[in-house]
Protein backbone atom coordinates (compact mmCIF):
# COMPACT_ATOMS: atom_id res chain seq x y z
CA UNK A 1 0.00 0.00 0.00
CA UNK A 2 0.99 3.75 -0.80
CA UNK A 3 2.22 5.60 2.45
CA UNK A 4 5.09 8.53 3.42
CA UNK A 5 5.80 7.13 6.62
CA UNK A 6 6.09 3.34 8.51
CA UNK A 7 6.83 3.64 12.07
CA UNK A 8 7.57 0.87 13.66
CA UNK A 9 6.88 0.47 17.01
CA UNK A 10 3.73 1.77 18.63
CA UNK A 11 4.92 2.43 22.04
CA UNK A 12 4.77 6.20 23.43
CA UNK A 13 7.62 7.36 20.99
CA UNK A 14 5.89 5.28 17.68
CA UNK A 15 2.77 7.33 18.88
CA UNK A 16 4.24 10.52 18.72
CA UNK A 17 6.05 10.40 15.68
CA UNK A 18 3.16 8.70 14.14
CA UNK A 19 0.98 11.64 15.14
CA UNK A 20 3.35 14.28 14.72
CA UNK A 21 3.73 13.18 11.12
CA UNK A 22 0.32 12.73 9.71
CA UNK A 23 -0.08 16.79 11.79
CA UNK A 24 2.36 17.31 8.64
CA UNK A 25 0.04 15.86 6.45
CA UNK A 26 2.04 12.42 6.10
CA UNK A 27 0.12 9.09 5.04
CA UNK A 28 1.35 7.17 8.15
CA UNK A 29 1.24 3.56 8.90
CA UNK A 30 2.01 2.30 12.29
CA UNK A 31 2.92 -1.47 13.35
CA UNK A 32 2.77 -2.72 16.37
CA UNK A 33 4.16 -6.11 16.87
CA UNK A 34 2.29 -6.89 20.03
CA UNK A 35 -1.22 -7.08 20.94
CA UNK A 36 -1.92 -3.93 22.58
CA UNK A 37 -0.25 -0.11 22.30
CA UNK A 38 2.13 1.74 24.76
CA UNK A 39 4.60 -0.36 25.65
CA UNK A 40 5.98 0.63 29.03
CA UNK A 41 3.50 2.84 29.02
CA UNK A 42 0.31 0.19 29.85
CA UNK A 43 -2.52 -0.15 32.67
CA UNK A 44 -2.09 -2.38 35.20
CA UNK A 45 -5.63 -3.52 36.60
CA UNK A 46 -5.79 -4.20 40.13
CA UNK A 47 -9.10 -3.98 43.23
CA UNK A 48 -11.47 -2.47 40.22
CA UNK A 49 -8.75 0.50 39.21
CA UNK A 50 -6.07 0.82 36.29
CA UNK A 51 -3.11 2.20 37.93
CA UNK A 52 -0.08 1.99 35.85
CA UNK A 53 2.12 -1.10 35.68
CA UNK A 54 5.43 0.83 34.76
CA UNK A 55 5.86 4.37 34.06
CA UNK A 56 4.04 5.99 36.47
CA UNK A 57 5.03 9.87 36.21
CA UNK A 58 7.34 11.80 34.17
CA UNK A 59 9.82 14.39 34.31
CA UNK A 60 8.21 18.22 34.49
CA UNK A 61 11.96 18.95 32.73
CA UNK A 62 11.59 20.27 29.42
CA UNK A 63 7.79 20.76 29.13
CA UNK A 64 7.24 18.06 26.85
CA UNK A 65 5.08 16.00 28.62
CA UNK A 66 2.66 18.37 29.83
CA UNK A 67 3.11 20.43 26.31
CA UNK A 68 1.62 17.19 24.81
CA UNK A 69 -0.58 16.08 27.32
CA UNK A 70 -2.21 19.75 26.63
CA UNK A 71 -2.72 18.96 23.17
CA UNK A 72 -4.66 16.13 23.44
CA UNK A 73 -6.81 17.61 26.36
CA UNK A 74 -5.43 16.08 29.27
CA UNK A 75 -4.05 19.52 30.14
CA UNK A 76 -7.06 19.46 33.46
CA UNK A 77 -5.67 16.14 34.53
CA UNK A 78 -2.03 16.88 34.85
CA UNK A 79 -1.10 16.14 38.71
CA UNK A 80 1.84 16.74 41.22
CA UNK A 81 2.40 14.06 43.48
CA UNK A 82 2.05 14.94 47.64
CA UNK A 83 5.01 16.88 48.36
CA UNK A 84 5.96 14.66 51.46
CA UNK A 85 9.36 13.79 51.83
CA UNK A 86 10.71 9.98 50.17
CA UNK A 87 12.28 8.02 52.83
CA UNK A 88 15.40 5.99 53.36
CA UNK A 89 15.62 2.53 55.25
CA UNK A 90 19.24 2.31 55.99
CA UNK A 91 21.30 -0.84 56.45
CA UNK A 92 20.60 -0.64 59.95
CA UNK A 93 17.30 -1.51 59.41
CA UNK A 94 16.36 2.08 60.77
CA UNK A 95 14.33 4.65 58.94
CA UNK A 96 14.98 8.36 58.03
CA UNK A 97 13.40 11.13 55.57
CA UNK A 98 15.64 11.55 52.82
CA UNK A 99 17.62 15.01 52.66
CA UNK A 100 16.09 17.53 51.15
CA UNK A 101 18.65 19.45 49.36
CA UNK A 102 20.56 16.85 47.56
CA UNK A 103 21.23 15.71 43.73
CA UNK A 104 20.87 11.71 43.44
CA UNK A 105 21.44 11.40 47.18
CA UNK A 106 24.52 13.69 46.90
CA UNK A 107 23.81 16.38 49.93
CA UNK A 108 24.06 20.36 48.99
CA UNK A 109 25.08 20.83 52.60
CA UNK A 110 26.46 18.19 54.10
CA UNK A 111 26.08 19.07 57.64
CA UNK A 112 22.42 19.67 57.19
CA UNK A 113 20.61 18.18 60.38
CA UNK A 114 18.65 15.59 57.76
CA UNK A 115 22.41 14.33 56.43
CA UNK A 116 23.46 13.75 59.73
CA UNK A 117 20.74 12.39 61.13
CA UNK A 118 20.78 10.09 57.64
CA UNK A 119 24.27 9.06 57.81
CA UNK A 120 25.35 10.09 60.99
CA UNK A 121 28.39 13.01 61.92
CA UNK A 122 31.52 11.55 61.37
CA UNK A 123 29.96 10.55 57.93
CA UNK A 124 28.96 14.06 57.32
CA UNK A 125 32.29 15.40 58.24
CA UNK A 126 34.24 13.58 56.02
CA UNK A 127 31.68 14.63 53.39
CA UNK A 128 31.85 18.45 54.02
CA UNK A 129 35.52 17.93 53.86
CA UNK A 130 35.04 17.92 49.95
CA UNK A 131 35.66 21.72 49.86
CA UNK A 132 38.82 21.41 51.63
CA UNK A 133 40.21 18.75 49.03
CA UNK A 134 41.58 19.97 45.69
CA UNK A 135 39.24 20.46 42.67
CA UNK A 136 40.80 18.14 40.39
CA UNK A 137 40.28 15.56 43.17
CA UNK A 138 37.60 12.90 41.11
CA UNK A 139 37.31 14.82 37.81
CA UNK A 140 38.10 12.21 35.85
CA UNK A 141 36.20 9.39 37.79
CA UNK A 142 34.71 7.03 35.31
CA UNK A 143 31.46 5.91 37.50
CA UNK A 144 29.18 8.30 40.01
CA UNK A 145 30.74 5.73 42.65
CA UNK A 146 34.48 6.87 42.07
CA UNK A 147 33.55 10.46 42.43
CA UNK A 148 31.35 10.38 45.27
CA UNK A 149 33.84 8.48 47.43
CA UNK A 150 36.76 10.55 46.21
CA UNK A 151 35.06 13.42 47.42
CA UNK A 152 32.55 12.51 50.36
CA UNK A 153 33.65 9.23 50.97
CA UNK A 154 31.66 5.98 51.48
CA UNK A 155 29.72 7.34 53.82
CA UNK A 156 27.55 9.47 51.37
CA UNK A 157 28.58 6.69 48.77
CA UNK A 158 27.21 3.74 50.65
CA UNK A 159 24.40 5.75 52.65
CA UNK A 160 22.72 7.96 50.40
CA UNK A 161 23.69 7.37 46.82
CA UNK A 162 23.66 3.92 46.24
CA UNK A 163 19.91 3.41 47.45
CA UNK A 164 18.88 6.64 45.43
CA UNK A 165 20.38 5.28 42.14
CA UNK A 166 19.36 2.06 42.63
CA UNK A 167 15.82 3.21 43.21
CA UNK A 168 16.10 5.33 40.36
CA UNK A 169 18.44 4.17 37.69
CA UNK A 170 17.98 0.26 38.58
CA UNK A 171 21.49 0.35 38.34
CA UNK A 172 24.99 0.31 41.20
CA UNK A 173 26.76 4.22 41.15
CA UNK A 174 29.95 1.90 40.01
CA UNK A 175 27.99 1.12 37.05
CA UNK A 176 26.80 4.52 35.61
CA UNK A 177 28.98 7.20 34.34
CA UNK A 178 28.79 10.77 35.77
CA UNK A 179 27.71 12.08 32.73
CA UNK A 180 24.48 9.88 32.42
CA UNK A 181 24.01 10.37 35.88
CA UNK A 182 23.75 13.67 35.99
CA UNK A 183 25.09 15.85 32.41
CA UNK A 184 26.54 18.86 34.02
CA UNK A 185 27.77 17.96 37.35
CA UNK A 186 31.13 17.68 36.11
CA UNK A 187 31.35 20.68 34.81
CA UNK A 188 29.73 22.19 37.73
CA UNK A 189 32.71 20.58 40.00
CA UNK A 190 35.15 22.14 37.81
CA UNK A 191 33.84 25.68 38.06
CA UNK A 192 32.51 25.48 41.70
CA UNK A 193 35.47 23.48 43.36
CA UNK A 194 33.79 21.40 45.42
CA UNK A 195 31.36 18.56 44.85
CA UNK A 196 28.62 19.97 47.24
CA UNK A 197 28.69 23.21 45.38
CA UNK A 198 28.57 21.38 42.31
CA UNK A 199 25.03 20.10 43.76
CA UNK A 200 23.77 23.61 45.24
CA UNK A 201 24.13 25.13 41.32
CA UNK A 202 22.42 22.09 39.89
CA UNK A 203 19.74 22.90 42.35
CA UNK A 204 19.63 26.18 41.51
CA UNK A 205 19.20 26.01 38.48
CA UNK A 206 16.38 23.68 38.23
CA UNK A 207 12.84 25.18 37.88
CA UNK A 208 10.94 25.70 40.76
CA UNK A 209 7.93 23.23 41.72
CA UNK A 210 7.62 19.19 41.11
CA UNK A 211 10.00 17.95 38.93
CA UNK A 212 7.56 14.90 38.73
CA UNK A 213 4.16 14.94 37.23
CA UNK A 214 1.28 12.61 36.52
CA UNK A 215 -2.25 12.25 35.22
CA UNK A 216 -5.08 11.79 37.11
CA UNK A 217 -6.56 7.97 35.93
CA UNK A 218 -3.15 6.91 35.39
CA UNK A 219 -0.05 7.68 32.62
CA UNK A 220 -1.74 5.20 30.49
CA UNK A 221 -4.49 7.88 29.48
CA UNK A 222 -1.96 9.18 27.70
CA UNK A 223 -1.37 6.39 25.30
CA UNK A 224 -5.14 6.03 25.03
CA UNK A 225 -5.36 10.27 23.87
CA UNK A 226 -2.65 9.78 21.49
CA UNK A 227 -3.55 6.14 19.74
CA UNK A 228 -7.45 8.27 19.09
CA UNK A 229 -5.86 11.44 18.12
CA UNK A 230 -3.45 9.52 15.63
CA UNK A 231 -6.67 7.54 14.51
CA UNK A 232 -8.49 10.70 13.72
CA UNK A 233 -5.85 12.07 12.12
CA UNK A 234 -5.69 8.50 9.18
CA UNK A 235 -3.14 6.74 11.06
CA UNK A 236 -3.47 3.27 9.78
CA UNK A 237 -2.23 1.47 12.89
CA UNK A 238 -1.41 -2.04 13.51
CA UNK A 239 -1.34 -4.55 16.38
CA UNK A 240 -0.18 -8.13 16.41
CA UNK A 241 2.06 -7.29 13.43
CA UNK A 242 4.78 -9.94 12.50
CA UNK A 243 7.56 -7.80 11.75
CA UNK A 244 10.60 -8.89 9.60
CA UNK A 245 13.01 -7.17 8.27
CA UNK A 246 13.33 -3.24 8.55
CA UNK A 247 15.96 -0.98 6.63
CA UNK A 248 15.69 3.11 6.04
CA UNK A 249 12.88 2.92 3.31
CA UNK A 250 11.04 -0.56 4.02
CA UNK A 251 9.31 -2.68 6.30
CA UNK A 252 8.39 -6.25 6.01
CA UNK A 253 4.89 -6.95 7.80
CA UNK A 254 3.04 -10.17 7.62
CA UNK A 255 4.91 -10.89 4.29
CA UNK A 256 3.44 -7.59 2.89
CA UNK A 257 6.48 -5.03 1.68
CA UNK A 258 5.93 -1.36 2.59
CA UNK A 259 7.58 1.01 1.12
CA UNK A 260 8.57 4.61 2.76
CA UNK A 261 10.16 6.35 4.78
CA UNK A 262 11.17 4.21 8.21
CA UNK A 263 11.01 5.55 11.99
CA UNK A 264 12.28 2.54 14.37
CA UNK A 265 10.30 3.11 17.25
CA UNK A 266 11.46 0.24 19.43
CA UNK A 267 14.88 -0.73 20.48
CA UNK A 268 16.72 -4.19 20.66
CA UNK A 269 17.73 -5.29 23.62
CA UNK A 270 21.17 -4.54 25.19
CA UNK A 271 23.68 -7.59 25.90
CA UNK A 272 23.51 -6.70 29.93
CA UNK A 273 19.29 -6.48 30.54
CA UNK A 274 18.82 -6.53 34.35
CA UNK A 275 14.77 -7.92 35.10
CA UNK A 276 12.89 -6.01 37.08
CA UNK A 277 9.89 -7.36 39.46
CA UNK A 278 6.96 -4.67 40.41
CA UNK A 279 4.82 -6.39 42.80
CA UNK A 280 1.82 -4.07 43.73
CA UNK A 281 -0.49 -5.01 46.50
CA UNK A 282 -3.84 -3.55 47.85
CA UNK A 283 -4.09 -3.49 51.30
CA UNK A 284 -6.53 -2.44 54.19
CA UNK A 285 -4.16 -1.20 56.52
CA UNK A 286 -5.83 2.09 58.37
CA UNK A 287 -1.84 2.37 60.02
CA UNK A 288 -1.34 3.36 56.49
CA UNK A 289 -3.84 6.36 56.74
CA UNK A 290 -1.04 8.75 58.32
CA UNK A 291 1.88 7.74 55.72
CA UNK A 292 4.13 6.89 57.93
CA UNK A 293 6.92 6.39 55.72
CA UNK A 294 5.96 9.90 53.02
CA UNK A 295 5.21 8.68 49.33
CA UNK A 296 7.77 6.07 50.38
CA UNK A 297 11.03 4.86 50.66
CA UNK A 298 14.45 3.71 49.20
CA UNK A 299 16.00 0.24 50.67
CA UNK A 300 19.78 0.62 51.45
CA UNK A 301 21.52 -2.69 50.30
CA UNK A 302 22.55 -5.47 52.99
CA UNK A 303 19.18 -3.50 54.73
CA UNK A 304 18.19 -6.85 57.18
CA UNK A 305 15.10 -8.81 55.64
CA UNK A 306 14.50 -7.20 53.25
CA UNK A 307 14.57 -7.93 49.26
CA UNK A 308 12.49 -4.72 47.99
CA UNK A 309 14.81 -1.90 46.62
CA UNK A 310 12.27 0.50 46.61
CA UNK A 311 8.67 0.70 47.54
CA UNK A 312 6.41 3.24 46.41
CA UNK A 313 2.72 3.75 48.78
CA UNK A 314 0.50 4.99 46.06
CA UNK A 315 -2.35 6.29 48.00
CA UNK A 316 0.02 8.61 49.57
CA UNK A 317 1.40 10.04 46.79
CA UNK A 318 -0.78 10.20 44.20
CA UNK A 319 -4.56 11.94 45.45
CA UNK A 320 -6.33 9.74 42.03
CA UNK A 321 -4.96 6.77 43.33
CA UNK A 322 -6.66 7.47 47.11
CA UNK A 323 -10.00 8.94 45.76
CA UNK A 324 -9.91 5.48 43.40
CA UNK A 325 -9.10 3.26 46.67
CA UNK A 326 -11.17 4.75 49.20
CA UNK A 327 -10.41 2.97 52.58
CA UNK A 328 -7.37 0.98 50.87
CA UNK A 329 -4.20 1.49 50.47
CA UNK A 330 -2.05 0.45 47.32
CA UNK A 331 1.77 -0.10 47.59
CA UNK A 332 4.17 -1.31 44.69
CA UNK A 333 7.69 -3.09 45.39
CA UNK A 334 10.52 -3.11 43.20
CA UNK A 335 12.98 -6.14 43.11
CA UNK A 336 15.95 -6.63 41.15
CA UNK A 337 15.72 -10.29 39.17
CA UNK A 338 12.95 -12.76 40.11
CA UNK A 339 11.77 -13.32 43.51
CA UNK A 340 10.34 -16.85 45.05
CA UNK A 341 6.97 -15.74 46.00
CA UNK A 342 6.52 -12.09 45.23
CA UNK A 343 3.71 -11.12 46.92
CA UNK A 344 4.38 -13.01 49.89
CA UNK A 345 7.78 -11.38 50.13
CA UNK A 346 6.12 -8.17 49.34
CA UNK A 347 3.73 -8.27 52.04
CA UNK A 348 6.41 -9.17 54.62
CA UNK A 349 8.67 -6.25 52.91
CA UNK A 350 5.86 -3.72 53.30
CA UNK A 351 4.86 -4.47 56.83
CA UNK A 352 8.83 -3.96 57.99
CA UNK A 353 9.40 -0.92 55.48
CA UNK A 354 6.39 0.85 56.72
CA UNK A 355 5.99 -0.48 60.26
CA UNK A 356 2.75 -1.44 60.49
CA UNK A 357 0.67 -5.15 60.62
CA UNK A 358 -0.56 -6.34 57.00
CA UNK A 359 -3.37 -8.82 57.92
CA UNK A 360 -4.91 -8.72 54.55
CA UNK A 361 -3.80 -8.19 51.01
CA UNK A 362 -7.17 -7.28 49.11
CA UNK A 363 -5.51 -7.84 45.66
CA UNK A 364 -2.27 -8.24 43.76
CA UNK A 365 -0.40 -7.74 40.50
CA UNK A 366 3.04 -8.88 39.74
CA UNK A 367 5.18 -7.43 36.64
CA UNK A 368 8.49 -8.30 35.61
CA UNK A 369 10.36 -6.15 32.71
CA UNK A 370 13.60 -6.59 31.18
CA UNK A 371 15.57 -3.22 31.06
CA UNK A 372 18.35 -2.07 29.32
CA UNK A 373 18.72 -1.23 25.21
CA UNK A 374 21.29 -0.96 22.83
CA UNK A 375 21.92 2.51 21.13
CA UNK A 376 21.21 2.03 17.15
CA UNK A 377 24.65 2.11 14.91
CA UNK A 378 22.56 1.98 11.41
CA UNK A 379 20.89 4.65 9.05
CA UNK A 380 17.14 4.24 9.78
CA UNK A 381 15.50 7.26 11.56
CA UNK A 382 15.13 6.43 15.20
CA UNK A 383 13.31 7.62 18.08
CA UNK A 384 12.06 5.78 21.46
CA UNK A 385 14.42 4.64 24.50
CA UNK A 386 17.57 3.48 21.87
CA UNK A 387 18.06 6.90 20.54
CA UNK A 388 16.42 9.33 23.15
CA UNK A 389 17.33 7.29 26.80
CA UNK A 390 14.88 6.15 29.41
CA UNK A 391 12.00 8.07 30.80
CA UNK A 392 8.92 10.27 28.92
CA UNK A 393 10.60 13.48 29.04
CA UNK A 394 13.53 12.81 26.84
CA UNK A 395 12.01 10.01 25.00
CA UNK A 396 8.65 12.74 24.19
CA UNK A 397 10.68 15.43 23.11
CA UNK A 398 12.86 13.77 21.33
CA UNK A 399 10.24 11.70 18.82
CA UNK A 400 8.28 15.04 18.41
CA UNK A 401 12.17 16.46 17.20
CA UNK A 402 12.79 13.76 14.93
CA UNK A 403 9.18 13.74 13.38
CA UNK A 404 9.77 17.37 12.90
CA UNK A 405 13.39 16.72 11.15
CA UNK A 406 11.29 14.05 8.50
CA UNK A 407 8.53 17.02 7.81
CA UNK A 408 11.38 18.99 7.34
CA UNK A 409 13.50 17.00 4.82
CA UNK A 410 10.37 16.74 2.69
C1 LIG B 1 9.14 -0.40 35.54
C2 LIG B 1 9.33 0.85 34.77
C3 LIG B 1 9.06 2.07 35.36
C4 LIG B 1 9.23 3.24 34.66
N1 LIG B 1 8.92 4.42 35.26
C5 LIG B 1 9.02 5.56 34.58
C6 LIG B 1 8.58 6.78 35.15
O1 LIG B 1 8.05 6.81 36.26
N2 LIG B 1 8.73 7.92 34.42
C7 LIG B 1 9.26 7.90 33.15
O2 LIG B 1 9.37 8.96 32.52
N3 LIG B 1 9.65 6.76 32.57
C8 LIG B 1 9.54 5.59 33.25
N4 LIG B 1 9.90 4.42 32.66
C9 LIG B 1 10.52 4.45 31.33
C10 LIG B 1 9.52 4.78 30.23
O3 LIG B 1 8.34 4.06 30.42
C11 LIG B 1 10.14 4.48 28.88
O4 LIG B 1 11.37 5.18 28.74
C12 LIG B 1 9.25 4.83 27.69
O5 LIG B 1 7.93 4.43 27.91
C13 LIG B 1 9.85 4.21 26.43
O6 LIG B 1 8.99 4.41 25.35
P1 LIG B 1 9.36 3.81 23.90
O7 LIG B 1 8.21 4.11 23.04
O8 LIG B 1 10.71 4.30 23.50
O9 LIG B 1 9.56 2.26 24.14
P2 LIG B 1 8.54 1.10 24.53
O10 LIG B 1 7.54 1.61 25.49
O11 LIG B 1 9.39 -0.04 24.94
O12 LIG B 1 7.79 0.79 23.17
C14 LIG B 1 8.37 0.03 22.15
C15 LIG B 1 7.24 -0.68 21.42
O13 LIG B 1 7.78 -1.34 20.30
C16 LIG B 1 7.24 -2.65 20.24
N5 LIG B 1 8.21 -3.49 19.51
C17 LIG B 1 9.33 -4.07 19.98
N6 LIG B 1 9.97 -4.69 18.97
C18 LIG B 1 9.24 -4.49 17.85
C19 LIG B 1 9.40 -4.87 16.50
N7 LIG B 1 10.44 -5.59 16.07
N8 LIG B 1 8.46 -4.46 15.63
C20 LIG B 1 7.39 -3.73 16.03
N9 LIG B 1 7.18 -3.35 17.30
C21 LIG B 1 8.11 -3.71 18.20
C22 LIG B 1 7.02 -3.05 21.68
O14 LIG B 1 6.03 -4.07 21.78
C23 LIG B 1 6.55 -1.72 22.28
O15 LIG B 1 5.16 -1.56 22.18
C24 LIG B 1 9.70 3.22 33.32
C25 LIG B 1 9.94 1.99 32.70
C26 LIG B 1 9.75 0.80 33.40
C27 LIG B 1 9.96 -0.52 32.73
Amino acid sequence: MASDAIVVGGGVAGLVAARRLALGGRRVVLLERSDHLGGQVVALPIAGVDLDAAAESYATRGGAVAALAAELGLGDDLVTPTPAPAWLHRADGTAVPLPATGVLGIPGHPLAPDVVRAIGRPAALRAWADRLLPRRRGADAASLDDLVRARMGAGVADGLVAPIVRGVHSKEPRDLTVDTASPRLRAELAARGSLAGAVRALRAQAPAGSQVGGIRGGMHRLVTALARDAERLGVDIRTGVDIGRVTADAVEADGERLVGTVVRAFAEPADDQRRLTLVTLVLEAPALDAAPRGTGLLVAAGAPGIRARALTHLTAKWAWVAEALPGRHAVRLSYDGDPADPVGQATRDAATLLGVRIDSVLDSAVRTWDRGVRTPDDDIVSVGEGAAGTGLASVVAQAERTAAEVLTAG
